[in-house]
C-alpha cells in the first residue's frame, strides 16, 4: 500500500534529502543524498560499497529520510534493503549527472538501495494559515496513529478551538473533532482544555 504521489515529490521535486542512520559511535549521523527513482514498492538511491553509510546501511537495514523545499515537506522513516545493480542502469539513465560523477564502469562501485516499508508525512506549509499534513506508508507497515484526539468527556465548550493557531476542529460535533490533516501538532488546545480530555497519540 503506499501513494506514490508523494515519492514522486520527493524524487522528482526536491530529491536531494537529509538520510540519517546511527554511527558507530552510537550517535545519529546524516548526509545529502538524492532520491533517484520511485515506483509502486517505493523509493531507490544508491551508494558507493567503499563509505561507512554503505556499512550502516547493510547494518541497520533501517533509515529516516527528511526533505524540503518550497514550504513542502517529506519525511518517511522505515526499512531499506540492498538490491544490488537492480536498477542502476535506470537510474543511471534518468539522472545523467550521474555519467559524470562515475562515467563508465566505475559505477560498479555502487550498489542501490529500496526503501520499502516506512511511514512518514508529508507536510506543505505554501499557504500558512492553512496547513496540510498527510500521512505517507510504503509497504506493509503498521501504521502508528500519531497526533491530538479528542475523548468522550468533551462538553463542547470550544476552548480549544478559541487557542488553535489552525482553527482546525470541528465544534459543530459533541465530542469535537481535530482535522488531523491540517493539525500543527502544536498541542495547546490539549493545555487548554478543562476536562484535559485531548491526549497526545504517538
Ligand atoms: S476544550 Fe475540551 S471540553 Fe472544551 S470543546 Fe475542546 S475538547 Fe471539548
Ligand atoms: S494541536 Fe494545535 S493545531 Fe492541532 S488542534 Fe490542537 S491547537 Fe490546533
Amino acid at each position: 500500500m503506499c501513494d506514490t504521489k508523494y515519492f514522486k515529490v520527493l524524487v522528482e521535486e526536491i530529491h536531494s534529502t537529509t538520510v540519517a542512520t546511527i554511527g558507530t559511535d552510537g550517535h545519529p549521523q546524516t548526509r545529502v543524498i538524492d532520491m533517484m527513482l520511485y515506483d509502486e514498492n517505493g523509493v531507490y538511491f544508491l551508494t558507493a560499497k567503499g563509505k561507512a553509510f554503505y556499512d550502516q546501511l547493510m547494518d541497520q537495514q533501517y533509515i529516516a529520510v527528511s526533505a524540503t523545499k518550497d514550504k513542502k515537506a517529506v519525511s518517511l522513516r522505515g526499512k531499506i534493503k540492498n538490491i544490488g545493480y537492480e536498477k542502476l542502469d535506470e537510474i543511471f539513465e534518468k539522472n545523467t549527472y550521474m555519467q559524470k560523477i562515475y562515467p563508465n564502469d566505475t559505477r560498479a562501485a555502487l550498489q542501490v538501495f529500496q526503501l520499502y516499508e516506512a511511514q512518514g508525512e508529508f507536510f506543505d506549509i505554501s499557504d500558512p494559515s492553512n496547513i496540510v499534513r498527510e500521512s505517507i506508508v510504503i509497504g506493509n507497515v503498521e501504521v502508528v496513529k500519531t497526533g491530538y484526539f479528542v475523548g468522550e468527556e468533551c462538553i463542547g465548550c470550544k476552548l480549544c478551538y478559541s487557542v488553535c493557531p489552525q482553527k482546525c476542529i470541528d465544534t459543530t460535533k459533541k465530542p469535537v473533532e481535530i482535522d488531523q490533516n491540517h493539525c500543527l501538532h502544536c498541542g495547546r488546545c490539549a493545555e487548554t482544555c478543562p476536562k484535559q480530555t485531548i491526549k497526545k497519540v504517538g
